[in-house]
């Protein structure tokens, strides 16, 4: 059975005192919301991780963080490690995010390399991956998922891939008020988990939570999450609201 899954990504939003606030407040609402039934988490921008992990506390909120560098250390200016991450109390980081594709370049090859570096870290990869609204009308989804997977995945074993959970986040839904419907987000979930059947086994597939990004909100969450192979939401601006958020944490019970 897999335990549902609500992480927030802040991307470039808050400042100190108000990722603070907001960190505390889904803190204090979470176990009122969904007790320890919904596994969740928040990624605030880099420099408010230390604070953010602090304001969270021992609640069963955890962070992430939105990226990182596959290195260890060394000579790689303006980048953060895997281990620089656990140091401060991250669980999980985001690899692969749609903007950090489009917007920044990264490769398939690269993010590969984090995913493969954030588990030897100990940390707990979210890899994203979509399609381009382009990419969905000359019916590429499959094409583009089933690559960004493959590619993203490779070379991890079923022990490591036990770390990782997957977000699909279709990219033309990302920020656009555009969701996903119930069935588009369910087919493509559905060929993931037959896809990491393929790749691994079936207990593996069965195993790994797999979460839908892309204009998540309150009105919508339970809906998405209802669908067999939607384990949980990827949510951005609707995480930036401590009501909002709490509303989508209580759908996934
Ligand atoms: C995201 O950034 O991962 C995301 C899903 O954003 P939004 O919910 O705003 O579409």
């Amino acid at each position: 059975m897999r335990k549902p899954f609500v992480a927030g990504n802040w991307k470039m939003n808050t400042d100190g005192r108000s990722s603070i606030e907001l960190a505390e407040g889904i803190a204090s609402g979470s176990v009122d919301a969904a007790g320890q039934s919904v596994t969740v988490a928040v990624c605030p921008p880099f420099v408010y991780l230390q604070a953010v992990a602090k304001a969270v506390g021992t609640s069963n909120v955890a962070v992430g963080a939105q990226d990182m560098y596959f290195e260890p250390n060394g000579a790689f200016t303006g980048e953060i490690s895997a281990a620089m991450l656990k140091d401060i109390g991250c669980v999980y980081c985001i690899c692969g995010h749609s903007e950090r594709r489009h917007v920044i370049g990264e490769t398939d090859e690269l993010i590969n390399k984090k995913v493969a570096a954030a588990v030897a870290g100990g940390l707990l990869p979210i890899l994203c991956v979509g399609e381009l609204l382009a990419e969905r009308e000359a019916s590429q989804t499959d094409a583009v998922v089933t690559r960004q997977l493959k590619e993203g995945l490779a070379g991890l074993n079923s022990e490591k891939l036990s770390a990782v959970t997957i977000a699909y986040e279709p990219v033309w839904a990302i920020g656009t008020g555009v969701t996903a419907t119930p069935q588009q987000a369910q087919e493509v979930h559905e060929l993931i988990r037959n896809l990491l059947t393929g790749m691994y086994d079936d207990q593996s597939a069965r195993e790994t939570r797999i979460l839908y990004g892309g204009s998540a909100k309150p009105g919508n969450a339970a809906e998405l999450m209802g669908r067999p192979d939607i384990d949980g939401l990827l949510v951005g601006g609707a995480s930036l609201k401590v009501d909002d958020f709490l509303a989508i944490i209580q759908a996934a019970v």
